[in-house]
């Protein structure tokens, strides 16, 4: 009896499998690749997820951690991979002190200079605890629709390190209104993180898009809640490609490895007539320019 369900299981899932297993991983960059040790449950650690990742053909990934700077355990993770770059860095969360400039400073500075990410508060961010409706504390990015003090100076490490400013969990609303700050201080590469699990509007999309900022889709939303992908598509034909990056946003215990992910993620956006073209833009050359690959 196991033997049929076993069968039959593979004989279902294994065109959908082949079909995947084609996609060509050679320059795709996984930005949002989560693993352990991490004080949430991972379904690996970085050392295993690397290997995988380089196994599968991927370019580059950027280790994050809501809770811990990640440039130390890229350096450390990049020297088993040479195949594979390994990037990393830092989440303004309350763990590291919120909006906190000198751990900007050091993240930048460490050895192996894998340091490139500033995200804004992520699951401290006000709008996210708020919109929770939790009582938990949280770390706000603008007080009476200005910039909270030290952010400036956030700004400005981010600008002079070359990093790139990624918005967290922050609203669409203080996105908006963050990025002519950010310029102001020298910031070239705005990176606008799951742009739709922040409940940003066509409208706001389109600003952010105007603006210059990229937008991230990641595929846990969308393997998570298909109908998002319809929203997906739409964007990426109104919009544009060259405002979006596709991640997997992968390493959730029970849920499949990074590559996994990105391969899963390209033949859904090919099965909804999303071509080559822009898929290369947003898997290859917009994570290669934020990343300052060539
Ligand atoms: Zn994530």
């Amino acid at each position: 009896m196991k033997f049929v369900i076993l069968l039959v299981a593979v004989a279902i899932s294994f065109p959908i499998f082949a079909q995947n297993e084609e996609i060509d991983l050679t320059g795709v960059i996984d930005m949002h690749v989560h693993a352990g040790p991490d004080s949430r449950p991972r379904a690996m650690n970085d050392w295993e997820a690397v290997r995988m990742a380089e196994a599968a053909g991927l370019r580059a990934v950027l280790l994050k951690n809501h809770f811990t700077s990640t440039a130390d355990r890229a350096a450390l993770a990049a020297q088993l991979v040479p195949n594979l770059h390994v990037f990393g860095g830092v989440a303004l969360n309350r763990s590291i002190g919120g909006i906190n400039p000198e751990a900007v400073r050091q993240m930048a500075a460490f050895s192996g200079e894998r340091g490139k990410v500033v995200w804004l508060p992520t699951f401290d961010s006000e709008f996210y605890v708020t919109r929770a409706g939790t009582s938990d504390p949280f770390v706000s990015v603008l007080e009476d629709g200005r910039p909270v003090a030290d952010l400036i100076e956030v700004f400005s490490l981010v600008a002079e390190n070359d990093l790139v400013l990624a918005m967290g969990h922050s609203s669409p609303e203080e996105v908006l209104a963050l990025i002519p700050v950010a310029r102001e201080q020298g910031v070239e590469t705005i990176l606008v993180t799951h742009v739709f699990g922040q409940d940003a509007t066509r409208g706001q999309i389109r600003q952010m898009a105007a603006a210059g900022a990229i937008m991230e889709l990641d595929w846990l939303a969308a393997y998570t809640n298909p109908l998002l992908l319809d929203d997906y598509v739409e964007v990426i034909q109104s919009v544009g490609a060259e405002s979006f990056i596709i991640s997997s946003d992968f390493g959730q215990e029970g849920n499949p490895d990074h590559a996994t992910g990105m391969r899963d993620f390209i033949a859904a956006l090919r099965s909804r007539e999303i071509n080559q073209e822009q898929i290369d833009t947003m898997a290859k050359y917009n994570p290669a320019s934020l990343l300052g690959l060539d």
